[in-house]
């Protein structure tokens, strides 16, 4: 299949041409379609497939056309860490371009006023890592209901870094009624009870 088909918008196939990709990876051709239709989605999926772009792709069209408001982010993506974050809000940005939407990121190294600042602007996707969310959650600075599209990304990593009780807690402070993006490298018996968990029948994808 090519990106046209998969049911993306001009915008996004404009900046995907540019960007000079010329077919979508396995894992997007799967995943991109019924993330559009809103469907959960539990991906097993190493770095380097693609994994990103077949979550920030379709959020990005999911997202269009509507705002945020101060302090209550539309979506929320959790990484284990700053780097990956990092590549994530860089993502955002390349396939975002032609779009008006915009980013934060939560992560720890900066400065927390900064952060908080962007955040009253109203921000359409969130990036962040777990123990600076909940940081600033504690604080007041962030509300969480408005949050339509979580995504648990490198959940094998968060797994080995001992953030599973951070993303649990996160977990109970989002709307039930969203729509949950979930990868994993690997698929230990501790992380499909999260998969489990957190899900509401996913379409289970494989690469
Ligand atoms: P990821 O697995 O998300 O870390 O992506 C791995 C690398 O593949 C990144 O450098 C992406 O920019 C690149 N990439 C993602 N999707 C495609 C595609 N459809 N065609 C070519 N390169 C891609």
């Amino acid at each position: 299949p090519d990106f046209a088909s998969l049911g993306l918008s001009e915008p996004l196939l404009k900046a995907l041409a540019e960007k000079g990709y010329s077919k979508p990876t396995p894992i997007q051709a799967q995943a991109i379609p019924v993330v559009l239709m809103g469907q959960d989605v539990l991906g097993v999926a190493q770095t380097g497939t693609g994994k990103t772009a077949s979550f920030t792709l379709p959020m990005l069209d999911i997202l269009a056309g509507s705002r945020a408001r101060a302090r209550m982010p539309r979506s929320l993506i959790l990484e284990p860490t700053r780097e990956l974050a990092l590549q994530v809000a860089e993502n955002f940005v390349q396939y975002g371009k032609n779009l008006k939407l915009n980013h934060a990121l939560l992560i720890g190294g900066e400065s927390m006023a900064e952060q908080k600042e962007a955040l009253t602007k109203g921000v359409d996707v969130l990036i962040a890592t777990p123990g600076r969310l909940i940081d600033l959650f504690e604080r007041g600075g962030l509300l969480l209901r408005d949050v339509r599209v979580l995504v648990i990304d490198e959940a094998d990593r968060m797994l080995d870094m001992g953030f599973i009780p951070d993303i649990e807690r996160i977990v109970t402070m989002l709307p039930t009624n969203r729509q949950t993006l979930f990868f994993s490298a690997t698929m230990a018996p501790e992380i499909r009870r999260l998969a489990d968990a957190f899900l509401n029948t996913p379409k289970e994808i494989t690469v």
